[in-house]
């Protein structure tokens, strides 16, 4: 039996900042079951309303990135306790594909961010699990609007340092963060180049006791590095800092860097114009994987692909041809594809 949710009652729940109401609806957007999609599609349409939305600051959402070790639940637990004192409500949701492999989601994971997870102004939610990437990133994005008509006026995305799903992250958060480690060796070991171009802020952390020196070094070094992607890419340049999120040092330093780079993008054509071209490359990304995905659920189109391929090796056909050929089948199918 399918699990029923009662969409008003949940739209009511959010609206009031109730916490199992939130949760419930972050279950829903999760859910992979073809009958619930039109249940969460109407329970977001009414999150997203323009009246809930005009009711609502824009939200501070903001990607926490770092290879495992790095001290992401650490820095998040002691950044956002440091942030509900300050009066602010804060959710945190995890992208983390790699738990559908081990079945149990690490990042976001209750225990790692204890404090955090016993306050009443904060929520913490793990990535939801047994998806892929483009399955994660939308249920995180859905879950994204949840808090935000809860009333959470910072959201952070947390993720590893893996590559993939950093893209995806920074495709839905304002601002991205890495925290980096000094390490031994090569500096910028595991920090890969096309990382380093997504980043608006770095901090590296553990920059405390005998490790403090070492972490400046790690911290000069990647500024030199993060000299050179933006000459290459003429964009702004990316601060390097130092914290400790264990002692609790530097870290309001880290958040006015967060809070800097979301002024710049103000003056920079607008966070309006930065989320809705989010939108833009999210709706490409979108076309091309319903297009991948019923290119292979087609039967019709997976015996034309073979053939074609098939074809096109032995000579038989030309390449243009056979596209040509692929295109006037593909658009006789597209009137079957089960969109949703
Ligand atoms: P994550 O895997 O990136 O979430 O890393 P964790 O937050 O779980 O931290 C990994 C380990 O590093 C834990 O033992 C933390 O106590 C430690 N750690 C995290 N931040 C700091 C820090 O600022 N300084 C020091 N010395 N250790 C830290």
């Amino acid at each position: 039996m399918p699990r029923k949710f009662d969409v008003p009652a949940l739209v009511e729940g959010v609206l009031a900042g109730n916490r199992s109401a939130v949760a419930q609806s972050i279950t829903l957007v999760e859910s992979k079951l073809p009958a619930h999609r039109p249940l969460a599609k109407e329970l977001l349409q009414h999150l997203t309303s323009p009246e809930v939305r005009g009711s609502r600051e824009p939200a501070v959402r903001v990607g926490i990135s770092g290879v495992p070790g790095a001290g992401k639940s650490t820095f998040i637990n002691a950044m956002g306790m440091r942030l509900v004192e300050q009066g602010h409500q804060v959710a945190v949701l995890a992208v983390d594909p790699s738990s559908s492999r081990t079945g149990g989601s690490v990042l976001g994971d209750r225990t790692r961010m204890g404090e955090l997870t016993q306050t009443e102004a904060a929520f913490v939610r793990p990535s939801p699990s047994g998806q892929h990437l483009g399955g994660v990133a939308r249920a995180t994005r859905e879950a994204m609007l949840v808090v935000e008509a809860a009333g959470f006026d910072v959201v952070i995305v947390e993720t590893v340092g893996v590559g993939q799903s950093e893209v995806a992250v920074k495709g839905m958060v304002d601002t991205f963060l890495m925290l980096a480690v000094s390490g031994t060796g090569d500096q910028l070991q595991g920090i890969k180049r096309g990382i380093l171009e997504i980043c608006d802020v770095i901090a590296v952390n553990k920059a405390d006791g005998d490790n403090a020196g070492e972490a400046r070094v790690c911290a000069r070094d990647l500024s030199i590095a993060m000299k050179l992607v933006t000459e290459a890419t003429a964009g702004r340049r990316c601060p390097v800092l130092t914290c400790s999120a264990l002692h609790k040092i530097s870290l309001d330093e880290v958040w006015a860097a967060v809070l800097e780079h979301r002024t710049w993008l103000e003056e920079h054509g607008g966070l309006e114009h930065y989320r809705s071209e989010q939108q833009v490359v999210w709706m490409r990304s979108q076309i091309e994987a319903a297009l991948l995905d019923s290119r292979r659920a087609n039967e019709t189109l997976r015996s034309l692909t073979s053939q074609l391929e098939s074809d096109v090796r032995a000579g038989r056909l030309g390449a243009m041809d056979a596209a040509q050929d692929f295109l006037a089948i593909y658009a006789t199918q597209v009137a079957s594809f089960g969109w949703e």
